[in-house]
């Protein structure tokens, strides 16, 4: 296809930094690379029409972490990185709120939650464990509170006990993106969505990027493609993983309100109005769900509507409204990965499932060495 002087002057211009992808890491570093350096020709591309990977396709959960999860993580990449990491969302979560009114993004204080199943004795001893751990970076004694009185009144069924946490909110996905999109074309960032990153070049002094448009060459090259990556990194060792979710009718007398979470957090569930949203059950079938095709399957859909019916909508009558999948970018030992590919390539990925808290924090130290070295 040939190209206008307009094209080639503008979008297809010499760049700076060239993001490649539009969700919640490309835009919030983009952001932040502009704060840091006002001058800078950004440019994000991201090949959907809407941007197609996790950020439009979440459960709007803005979370640092449940009790499984918190014991999983320090079990894998030890306690220290695990709180580090939960410092990093908290503090994201703040960040969120302080660019964005609630009103905005529809953030929901709503408190957040885990279930059991299992009857554990031990489980008042753990969670006082856990909040002393905690303590450090909340700047609480009580993170998490034994709270299965409100198991009944929050209309649970065939749960053993439930923790709760007054930290965590839920938001509307697509009010945030798009939110964060109209701040970067007000910072003049210039956004481009339906254009592909197909393969680059590089040499001492630039990055020839060869795109769905055409050649942009730039200094800097960031790939925020989360589980897309290998796609262009075929050594990655990030892994896509799918994450399926379906959505009910609304339900009269809904007595459900806030963010939920259960076994490590393959299922999770919270009230959209007096509708419930409920994601996992990748772990029914992990092996299948390592893909990044976007749809859904029986065998997860049914396994997320028999939790539904036993535990969340038993005393209800509801139909399943919409169903949908979308794709996230899991590392080996859970942590976030930023990575040099080469002197002027570099990716931001991998927020494991939950990069809407995470993501606003990781974009400050990508930006800030992605500006080190251009
Ligand atoms: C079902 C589900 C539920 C989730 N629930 C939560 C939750 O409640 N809370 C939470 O914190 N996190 C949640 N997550 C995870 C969270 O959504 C992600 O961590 C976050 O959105 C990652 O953002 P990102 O910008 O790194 O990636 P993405 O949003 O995946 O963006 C990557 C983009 O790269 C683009 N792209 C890929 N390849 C190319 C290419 N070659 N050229 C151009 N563009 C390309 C894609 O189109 C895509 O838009 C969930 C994820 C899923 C899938």
């Amino acid at each position: 296809m040939s190209i206008s002087i307009w094209e080639k002057e503008t979008v297809l211009a010499p760049q700076d930094v060239l993001i490649i992808g539009a969700g919640v890491m490309g835009l919030w570093t983009a952001l932040e690379l502009k704060q840091l350096q006002p001058n800078l020709r950004i440019l994000v591309l991201d090949r959907g029409a809407i941007p197609t990977g996790a950020s439009y396709r979440n459960a709007g959960f803005a979370c640092f972490g449940s009790p499984t999860e918190l014991w999983s993580d320090a079990a894998t990449m030890g306690e220290d990185a695990m709180l580090h990491i939960v410092e990093q969302r908290i503090k994201g979560i703040e960040k969120i709120r302080k660019h964005f009114t609630d009103q905005e993004i529809d953030f929901d204080a709503c408190g957040g939650y885990e279930c059991f199943t299992e009857a554990d004795a031990t489980l008042a001893d753990r969670i006082a464990a856990l909040n002393t751990t905690m303590q450090s970076v909340t700047g609480n004694t009580n993170t998490f509170r034994i709270a299965n009185e409100q198991l009944k009144q929050l209309g649970l069924s065939n749960f053993n006990a439930l923790v709760s946490s007054t930290w965590e909110g839920g938001i509307h996905s697509g009010k945030y993106l798009q939110a964060l999109h109209k701040r970067a074309i007000v910072a003049g960032i210039q956004v481009v969505h339906g254009a592909a990153l197909l393969h680059w070049q590089e040499s001492n002094d630039q990055v020839v990027a060869e795109t769905s448009l055409g050649y942009i060459k730039t200094k800097q090259l960031l790939l925020c493609t989360n589980g897309f990556l290998q796609e262009l990194v075929p050594d990655s060792n990030t892994v896509p993983a799918r994450g399926q979710v379906l959505l009910t009718t609304p339900i009269e007398g809904l007595a459900l309100h806030g963010t939920f979470h259960f076994d490590e957090g393959f299922y999770y569930w919270r009230n959209l109005g007096n509708r419930i949203l409920l994601g996992g059950a990748r772990n029914v079938n992990k092996a299948a769900e390592q893909t990044t095709a976007l749809h859904t399957t029986p065998e997860i859909q049914s396994a997320l509507e028999a939790f539904l019916h036993k535990h969340i909508g038993a005393q209800y009558s509801y139909s399943i409204e919409q169903r949908w999948s979308g794709i996230m970018g899991f590392t080996k030992d859970k942590r976030p990965q930023f990575t040099q590919h080469s002197a002027r390539v570099r990716s931001a990925i991998a927020c494991n499932g939950m990069g809407v808290a995470l993501s606003p924090m990781m974009a400050e130290t990508v930006a800030t060495v992605v500006l080190q070295n251009s």
